[in-house]
Parts: structure tokens; C-alpha cells; sequence
């Protein structure tokens, strides 16, 4: 894998023909090496623009879903952020490339201690890793100026946008089991706006504000 970083220069470059137009996303996924997100024989697909397996029946969303997902974030590097599903670490480390704080919430013990690992080696120590129930958000840091949440969700939950500040962004899919749109949520000063971003296929968001833990899912492709 000696071609490791021109492989992730083909991996931007795709991305930006398919329609990626902020170049500091760009530049966050050209610097933040995948590969080491992903364990076992799957790493030798980290360029791949698809979803990969990362155990827990869990998997490392896709490469164009993360960077469409930051880039409707608009981070301009001073906000704090909150993120649902720490899965693998990856959009983590994105998040903290563009941002100034990241809190990120996961419920799987095994996948949070392997973010935590990761992030720490590639010099991420400064995010926050809790070990939760991220339906609920995280309400001791709150207020977050964007919360980005990266499975899948019946409904925005109500303890999210409790948490999102003035002006703030969350991002989420939302719909049913097989399919959902990605949802763009800002909180203006006369309200609540939700915009649609187009379809998604995410791993369930599972909790009191999300899906019951035996809801029957098939296999996402976009987280
Ligand atoms: N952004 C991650 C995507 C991981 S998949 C990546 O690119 O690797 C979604 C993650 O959400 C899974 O790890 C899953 O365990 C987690 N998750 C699902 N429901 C959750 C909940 N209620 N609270 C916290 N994490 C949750």
C-alpha cells in the first residue's frame, strides 16, 4: 500500500467532480489518512468512495457522504461540535480538522476505545469521547454551534435541537428503515428551518430518540 497518499488524492479528486465544492473539506479528507480508521482486510479499501465494515455491525460511513454531510456544516473553525455516532473516528477527525471543539458520542464500548486510540496516535487528543446514549445528545456541553449526527433517525430528536445554539446547524438523516434523506436543520432567529439534501442509507440511530434496539435493519451503505 506504498501509494497510499496518491490514492487518497484520486479519492479527493473524485469527490470533487462529484460535486464536493468547499475546498477546505477537500483539504480535511486529503489530509486524514482513512486507512487507519478501518480494521482488518477492509483497510485495503479505504480509498474505495464506499462504506466499509468496522465491526459491531457498525460501519465507516462513505467518503462523499462525509465530505457532503461536513460541507453542509459550513465550518468556518471556531465552532464547537457535537457528533452522534463516533463509529469509527474518521468523521471525527474530519470534524476537528475544521473546527475549534469536538464532542463526539458513541454507544459501542469497543468502537469508542478504538477511536480514542486512533485519534490519539494521529494527534486528535483534544476531541471529547463520551460513552452514551447519543439520541440524547450530550447536554453538558451544550449549547453546540453544529451537531452532526451520522446514523440513521425516525425523527430529529427533540434533545438535539434543545441543544443547538442561535444560528446553529445540525445535520441528520431521517426516514425509515430502508432509506432516508439527508436533512440540513438551522436555527434561525424566527424558528426551525429543515431543508432536505437527498437520500441516504445510514445504520440505525438506535435509543429512547432514535430505533428500539430489535428494530430489523438491512445493511447501510452510506454510515
Ligand atoms: N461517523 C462514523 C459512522 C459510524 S456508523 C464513521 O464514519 O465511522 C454510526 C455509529 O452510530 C455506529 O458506531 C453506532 O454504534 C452509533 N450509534 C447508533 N446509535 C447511537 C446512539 N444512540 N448513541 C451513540 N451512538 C450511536
Amino acid at each position: 500500500m506504498a501509494d497510499l497518499a496518491e490514492r487518497r488524492r484520486h479519492l479527493v479528486d473524485e469527490l470533487r467532480s462529484e460535486g464536493i465544492r468547499d475546498e477546505r473539506v477537500l483539504a480535511a479528507l486529503a489530509r486524514v489518512p482513512r486507512e487507519a480508521f478501518i480494521p482488518g482486510e477492509a483497510r485495503d479499501d479505504a480509498y474505495r468512495n464506499s462504506a466499509l465494515p468496522i465491526g459491531e455491525q457498525q460501519t465507516i460511513s462513505q467518503p462523499f457522504v462525509v465530505a457532503l454531510m461536513t460541507q453542509e456544516l459550513s465550518l468556518t473553525g471556531a465552532e464547537r461540535v457535537l457528533e452522534i455516532g463516533t463509529g469509527s473516528g474518521y468523521q471525527t477527525a474530519i470534524l476537528a480538522e475544521l473546527s475549534a471543539e469536538v464532542v463526539t458520542v458513541e454507544r459501542h464500548p469497543s468502537l469508542l476505545e478504538r477511536a480514542r486510540a486512533v485519534l490519539d496516535s494521529l494527534g486528535y487528543g483534544a476531541v471529547e469521547l463520551h460513552l452514551s446514549n447519543g439520541s440524547l445528545g450530550w447536554p453538558r456541553g451544550a449549547p453546540y454551534d453544529r451537531i452532526l449526527v451520522t446514523a440513521a433517525s425516525p425523527d430529529v430528536p427533540e434533545p438535539l435541537l434543545g441543544q443547538l445554539g442561535p444560528r446553529g446547524r445540525l445535520v441528520i438523516p431521517v426516514g425509515s428503515t430502508t432509506q432516508q434523506d439527508l436533512l440540513l436543520v438551522t436555527r434561525e432567529p424566527d424558528g426551525v428551518r429543515s431543508r432536505k439534501l437527498g437520500p441516504v442509507r445510514f445504520v440505525p440511530l438506535v435509543g429512547q430518540a432514535g430505533w428500539h434496539p430489535s428494530e430489523d435493519w438491512p445493511t447501510a451503505n452510506g454510515g
